[in-house]
């Protein structure tokens, strides 16, 4: 077995600046070069994104010592000084994958550029001269290597590792900073360590495998996707030890061929699902592609809340059974979150199923916009639906140590989330849209220019401009700059709760031709010449949603959403104040009013309520009249942002 693979020439597969490029599936992902986002919601949150957050990431990990530790490690003066729980290295690693993301979508930055150098320098100079690389095992004084897999996090560590370098790779083809030699060192150590005749185990937390088959798919090293492949069919046949929360924790209780749901530990569950998509993919395997599907399809159906988070258990940041959804004890992590759009969009290149499309836009706009503050340096790590007391606010200079704060906090004690969404937002460009033999697929609303080539037929190149201020409006044109002679189909996605949808072309010479369409996805096709317009409009109403009697936690509420975004009560916008957020109700049939600005209002009640010495009976007094008044209400991506405060996203209906 060669283990001398390093710097392997790029494929072509490698060459799209992608996070994720299938060799097949039946749409092709466009690269940070072929999509810009320049303008709008998305375009602010890169901006700030790239300003703010990645600074902030770099200085916590300065600060906190978890950069250190690798200097510790190639000094040889480890484990004395080193920081940081078991996977801190992993939060390096995010963020070299977030900088390398990040100059692909600038086209370059000599600044950020030289600080990606310095840290890659840093990280290599700690690995090992058999490709081991970890700060937290290994040495004198330290855990002997892979002796505990259930939590020790070395191969989670090592699947971000390859991530960075594949998106490095993908960014900046065949880059002399050395990272994508020291990935390969590290994976080909692990393939003579995990193979077939090696340790028969998998890491405790899925990530691996996802990394090893993108780092197949950019080095063309067939082994990486094999031994991945070992790692998703060993797990679920109890090869790690049995633990308080079960096996189901690490998804070791069901060989994941027979799993029916999403189950465990949800950021877990979501980064096998993705690793394994891979793998079926890559491997034309039907069976464990279908396998996924129905665990998606389950899991959505039942055990996803209504921003598109999951994970509604704390203790061990896992999912609950189906339909148990409590509001007041959502977890939903952040970064289960990203991992869902993981799992869905690989799903999505490979079906083209726009249901896919729609759950990544919810969890876009509900988890990953929500989790930084506006200024880009304060974090939610979970991401509850109800808060009960406003909390305390989190000190800009210190580590919180809990995930579930009140307040987003600039740092976590586990703090996974921070660079996970810095580089989500870094290479968010690559889920706008795809591309087939046919034409192209905006799957995503921004305000962002393409170019590309299509292949196929009538292939050649294709340039556009979306023109969108989505969500405030739901008017999308697409203005064609340039396209190949011959018949296009330009696709787009219409939400599923779009129900007006008019899709138009405005050819430059002719009349405009407009039709309803429903929700999926409205095909155009024509040959288009430069100036023909393609305009999707469907109205942004706001919009009163019941739950599934079966999520009875929340059974008798509603909530408000406005087309992608949830929409919440917080008590700094209610009479009464933090405690009133326990007696809001809205009447049967109220709708939200919507002003000239596209602020939602709605008329609520306060019950009065008197304080009783058991909270159970048949009737319960008033201490007063109730209150009926019109309150504020927004995005629920922006709660918080107003200092401590008690917030809902579903209020109970009044009962006559
Ligand atoms: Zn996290």
């Amino acid at each position: 077995m060669s283990t001398t693979t390093t710097s392997t020439t790029p494929t072509t597969s490698a060459t799209v600046a992608a996070p994720v490029v299938p060799t097949s599936g039946a749409l092709t992902p466009l690269g940070l070069d072929e999509v810009r986002i320049t303008d709008g919601f998305w375009a602010d949150r890169q901006r700030v994104n790239g300003t703010a957050t990645l600074p902030h990431v770099e200085h916590w990990l300065e600060r906190e010592g978890w950069l250190r530790n690798f200097d510790l490690a190639a000094a040889g003066t480890l484990p004395e000084g080193r920081r940081g729980r078991e996977f801190a290295d992993s939060e390096v690693y995010k963020y070299l994958e977030a900088v390398a993301w990040e100059l692909g979508r600038l086209g370059g930055d000599e600044a950020l550029e030289s600080r990606f150098r310095a840290i890659v320098d840093r990280v290599a100079a700690a690995q090992e001269a058999d490709g081991y690389l970890n700060t937290r095992f290994g040495r004198p004084g330290q855990g002997e290597r892979w002796s505990d897999l259930e939590w020790g996090h070395e191969l989670y560590c090592l699947g971000h590792l390859f991530q960075a370098a594949v998106a490095r790779e993908r960014t900046s083809p065949g880059s002399d900073d050395g990272l994508l030699g020291t990935a390969t060192r590290a994976a080909d150590l692990i393939c003579e360590v995990f193979g077939t005749d090696g340790i028969q185990s998998v890491c405790g937390h899925a990530e691996v495998e996802v990394g090893l088959a993108e780092l197949s798919r950019v080095t063309g090293e067939p082994r990486y996707l094999e031994l991945a492949s070992l790692f998703v069919e060993r797990r679920g046949t109890g090869v790690l030890q049995d633990i308080e929360w079960g096996r189901a924790y690490f998804q070791d209780d069901v060989p994941i061929r027979e799993a029916e749901a999403l189950r465990g530990h949800a950021v877990r569950a979501n980064y096998l699902a993705a690793g394994a998509t891979d793998i079926a993919v890559e491997h034309g395997d039907d069976g464990l592609l279908d396998a996924l599907r129905g665990q998606w399809d389950r899991t959505i159906a039942r055990r996803t809340y209504l921003t598109g988070g999951q994970g509604s258990h704390h203790q061990d940041e896992a999912f609950g059974e189906d339909f148990e959804l409590p509001s007041d004890r959502a977890y939903s992590e952040t970064c289960a979150g990203i991992a869902s759009i993981m799992f869905s969009w690989r799903l999505l290149l490979e079906d083209r199923d726009v249901r896919y499309a729609d759950h990544i836009e919810r969890v876009l706009y509900n988890v990953v916009a929500t989790s930084p503050s506006a200024a880009g340096t304060a974090f939610f790590y979970a991401n509850t639906l109800h808060q009960r007391t406003p909390g305390e606010s989190s000190p800009d200079d210190e580590v919180s140590p809990r995930a579930s704060s009140s307040e987003r906090a600039p740092w976590f004690d586990v703090s996974c989330c921070p660079p996970n969404v810095a580089r989500t937002l870094a290479s968010l460009a690559a889920f706008v849209a795809t591309s087939d033999d046919r034409g192209v697929q905006i799957h995503q609303f921004a305000s962002a220019t393409i170019d590309t080539v299509i292949g196929g037929e009538h292939g050649g190149r294709f340039r556009a401009e979306l023109v969108t201020d989505y969500p405030r409006s739901g008017v999308v044109t697409v203005r064609i700059v340039e396209a190949p002679s011959g018949p296009v189909t330009v696709s787009l996605r219409v939400p599923s709760w779009a129900d007006d949808a008019v899709v138009t072309v405005r050819p430059v010479d002719g009349a405009s031709v407009g039709r309803a369409i429903t929700p999926g996805y409205a095909d155009v096709e024509r040959s288009f010449v430069p100036g023909d317009v393609v305009e999707l409009t469907f109205s942004i109403r706001p919009r009163v949603t019941l739950p599934d009697p079966r999520v009875d936690a929340i059974r008798g509420s509603v909530a408000i959403e406005r087309g992608p975004e949830v929409y919440c009560v917080e008590s700094v916008d209610l009479p009464g104040g933090d405690e009133a957020i326990a007696r809001i109700e809205v009447g049967e049939g109220v709708v939200p009013v919507e002003d000239a600005d596209g602020r939602l209002s709605i008329e609520l009640r306060t019950r009065s309520l008197a304080d009783t010495a058991w909270p159970y009976g048949d009737a319960f007094a008033g201490s007063g009249p109730d209150e009926t008044f019109t309150a504020s209400i927004a995005p629920y991506h922006s709660w918080a942002e107003r200092g401590p405060s008690t917030m809902r996203v579903w209020i109970p209906i009044t009962r006559a």
